[in-house]
């Protein structure tokens, strides 16, 4: 990914973004950041809802995953519990986003994590989502099984966000997204990211999403 020389450094994010994450960024090497990390990051650490389309090798998974972390970072005070979940449409592509996600939160002491995803076993990640790991980065199908065992507590839950949208649908998930959202409680942030828009994903948007969605694409530039 190259650097975009007028995009704003990380650093100058200091009043929003805490130490830790932004020594995290540093040890990774990142410095400015990408187009859709600067449309999407400060809205996100704002609060609201947002649709972000841009293509891949753009640095999406940043761009969620700070804000994640920032929103968990402030909710956590040595309480457990689930605050944050991320649905991602490949047991691949989850993982990957698993160790980005591990990279981030290498000097929050407190934050707990589990990778969520379908080949593996049940009954060692149901013992970890009955601990109440603060963010979990799962494929839909297993996601949706843990959400009917009375082990995974997702009350808590403030922040959604889904990876790759288009392939969540284009692989069949639609029907696990619309049951996982609808359990979900109301009041939480919902973030979508896809390389493409598209139909299915503008119907999800309008069903899981609040109404002053921020609609970001970095494509049409
Ligand atoms: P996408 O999800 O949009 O396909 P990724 O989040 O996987 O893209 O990022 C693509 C590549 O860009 C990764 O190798 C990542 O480490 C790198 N990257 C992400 N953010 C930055 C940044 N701010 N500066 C430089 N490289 C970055
Ligand atoms: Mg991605």
């Amino acid at each position: 990914m190259e650097e975009q020389s007028n995009n704003p450094k990380f650093k100058d994010f200091k009043n929003k973004i805490s130490k830790q994450t932004l020594n995290a960024i540093k040890t990774m090497g990142f410095k400015r950041m990408t187009d859709i990390q600067t449309e999407v990051i400060p809205k996100a650490l704002d609060g609201a809802d947002v649709v972000a389309t841009a293509k891949t090798g753009s640095g999406k998974t940043l761009s969620f995953l700070i804000p994640v972390v920032e929103i968990v970072a402030k909710s956590v005070n040595g309480q457990q519990g689930t605050f944050c979940i991320i649905v991602s449409p490949t047991r691949e592509l989850a993982t990957q986003t698993f160790i980005v996600l591990q990279d981030i939160i290498q000097y929050h002491e407190l934050i707990t994590s589990a990778l969520v995803i379908g080949g593996e076993s049940r009954r060692s990640q149901s013992i970890e989502l009955s601990k109440g790991v603060h963010i979990v980065v799962a494929t839909p199908g297993r996601l949706f099984d843990h959400m009917r065992t009375k082990e995974f507590d997702y009350k808590y839950v403030r922040c959604l966000v889904l990876d790759e949208a288009d392939k969540i649908f284009q692989y069949g998930f639609e029907e696990d997204i619309k049951q996982i959202v609808n359990r979900l409680p109301k009041n939480r942030q919902t973030m979508l990211f896809s390389a493409t828009q598209s139909e299915t994903t503008d119907s999800l948007i309008k069903s899981a999403m609040k109404e002053d969605v921020q609609s970001i694409n970095t494509n049409e530039d």
